[in-house]
C-alpha cells in the first residue's frame, strides 16, 4: 500500500509466466501490433506512435528526452516534486539548456504561471509530470497543451503514477508525448515503459534519423549530425523496430510485453473511466480513513492524486518504526518519503489491484493498532468508520445494496 510499486494483478503475473517466443514469431509481432492498439485506449490517443520502452518509467522519460532534444535546446520544467527534479536532470544530461519554475511542495502551478514562463524561455519542449508522487499533487495539464502549441513548443508529460486511476486524455489536451509504467495504476511490475508520440514529436525524431551501422549496406558513411545521443532509448530506431519495418534493434522484452499488454487487457476490460471512478472512490476512502484517525494530510487536498495520500507523522511517533511495525505484524507496506518531506510524512497507496475497499479498511485497520502501541492518541475505529461511511454514501448514491453486518 506505498506509493508504487504495489501488488500486482493475478493476471499479469499469470501471463507473465507464459512461454518465451521468437522475436520475429507471427504471435510476438501480432502481441506488438496489438499492445500498440490497446494503449492508444489507454492514453486516449490516436498516435500511431505508441510503443512500449524496454525498462522502467525512467527509460521511457529518458527515452522522449534524449530522442527529442539535442544540446543547446531550451527546455521548460515546472517543478512540484521529485520527478520535476528528476526531468531537469535527464533534460541537462541531454545537454539542453533547461530552464525551471518551481511551486512549494504541496501544491501545483496555475496555467497563467506557465504561460508566463512559455513567453519569457520560448522552450521548443515544455516537460512536466502530471502526478509527482513525491508530493501526491496532480498538475491539471488541460491548458498545458493549449499554452504550448500557442507558443509553437512541444508538451512532454510524465505519467507513470496517474494512468489508469486519474483523467488523461493525451490528444484532447494536447500533450504530444507521454510515458508511463506499470507499477501504479496499471497493476503491473516495474520494467516496462508505455509511450506515445503525437505527430509533431515524430516529426522531430523525422528529422534526426539514423540506422545502425550494422544494418545499413554501407556501415562506415558518416552519422548524421544531428544523431540521437543514445542508441537503446533512440525512439526512431524503436519506432522502426515496433513500426512494419521491424527493423531489427534490441530484443523486445517479452516476458514484460506479455506483462504490459494484460495490464492494459485488464484495464480496458474494466473501462477507463470505471477504473478512474474505483481509484477516486478507494483514495477518498482512505483520505477520509486516515483523518479519521486524527492525522493530518499534506498538502493541496482540492489536487491530490486520488491514488496516494500523504499523511503527516504525528510529534513523537517514530515514523519508521511504524513503517516497520505494519509489514512485520501485518504484511503490509506503506511509503516513506524524499527531500524536504523526508521523515516528516508517510505516504499511503491505493492503486492498481490494490485499489479495494478490503485493501483500504485491512490498512487502516491495522494502522490503527500500530499507531496505538507507538504511543499516538487514536480514537477506536475512528479510521475503518470515516472510510466506511465514504463507501456508505458511494452506494447509496448508486443504489448498491449494502452487505448484512456493514456498518451504516
Ligand atoms: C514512480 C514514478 C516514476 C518511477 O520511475 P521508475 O523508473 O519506474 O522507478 C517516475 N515518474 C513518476 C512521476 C513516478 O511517480
Amino acid at each position: 500500500m506505498g506509493p508504487g510499486p504495489a501488488s500486482a494483478d493475478p493476471r499479469v503475473l499469470r501471463a507473465m509466466s507464459a512461454q518465451l517466443v521468437g522475436q520475429y514469431d507471427p504471435v510476438m509481432t501480432a502481441y506488438m501490433d496489438e499492445t500498440m492498439a490497446l494503449y492508444r485506449r489507454v492514453f486516449r490517443t490516436r498516435n500511431e506512435a505508441t510503443v512500449l520502452v524496454d525498462g522502467t518509467s525512467r527509460a521511457g522519460i529518458e527515452a522522449v528526452l534524449v530522442s527529442l532534444l539535442e544540446p543547446g535546446d531550451r527546455v521548460l520544467v515546472p517543478v512540484f516534486g521529485r520527478f520535476g527534479h528528476l526531468l531537469r536532470e535527464i533534460a541537462e544530461r541531454c545537454g539542453a539548456e533547461v530552464h525551471t519554475i518551481e511551486a512549494e511542495w504541496g501544491t501545483v502551478f496555475e496555467p497563467e504561471r506557465v504561460e508566463e514562463a512559455v513567453r519569457r524561455v520560448r522552450p521548443k519542449l515544455l516537460a512536466v509530470v502530471q502526478g509527482d508522487t513525491s508530493t501526491t499533487m496532480n498538475q491539471p495539464l488541460a491548458d498545458l497543451g493549449r499554452i504550448a502549441r500557442e507558443h509553437d513548443a512541444l508538451l512532454y508529460a510524465d505519467v507513470t503514477a496517474t494512468l489508469g486511476g486519474n483523467e488523461f486524455a493525451m490528444d484532447d489536451w494536447g500533450v504530444d508525448a507521454a510515458t508511463a509504467g506499470l507499477q501504479k495504476c496499471l497493476g503491473g511490475p516495474s520494467g516496462s515503459s508505455p509511450t506515445s508520440l503525437s505527430p509533431r514529436a515524430v516529426a522531430v525524431l523525422d528529422s534526426r534519423r539514423s540506422v545502425e551501422a550494422g544494418l545499413r549496406a554501407d556501415p562506415d558513411a558518416p552519422a548524421p549530425r544531428r544523431r540521437i545521443a543514445s542508441n537503446y532509448f533512440d525512439l526512431g530506431m524503436v519506432l522502426d523496430y515496433w513500426g512494419p519495418q521491424r527493423l531489427n534493434h534490441h530484443t523486445e522484452a517479452t516476458t514484460m510485453l506479455y506483462g504490459a499488454r494484460e495490464c492494459a487487457r485488464i484495464l480496458l476490460a474494466e473501462g477507463l473511466e470505471v477504473a478512474v471512478a474505483r481509484h477516486r472512490l478507494h483514495g477518498e476512502a482512505m483520505l477520509a480513513g486516515v483523518q479519521g484517525l486524527g492525522l493530518a494530510v499534506f498538502g493541496d487536498v482540492a489536487h491530490k492524486m486520488a491514488n496516494v495520500v500523504a499523511v503527516e507523522i504525528p510529534d513523537g511517533v517514530d515514523g519508521e518504526g511504524v513503517r516497520r511495525a505494519l509489514l512485520a505484524d501485518y504484511g503490509i507496506e506503506i511509503g516513506t518519503s524524499f527531500g524536504p518531506l523526508a521523515g516528516r510524512v508517510w505516504r499511503i497507496g491505493t492503486m492498481g489491484h490494490n485499489a479495494r475497499k478490503d485493501a483500504v479498511l485491512l490498512t487502516l485497520a491495522a494502522l490503527e493498532q500500530v499507531l496505538r502501541a507507538a504511543g499516538a492518541r487514536v480514537g477506536a475505529g475512528g479510521g475503518t468508520v470515516a472510510a466506511q461511511e465514504v463507501y456508505a454514501a458511494h452506494d447509496a448514491r448508486h443504489d448498491v445494496a449494502a452487505p448484512a453486518g456493514a456498518v451504516a
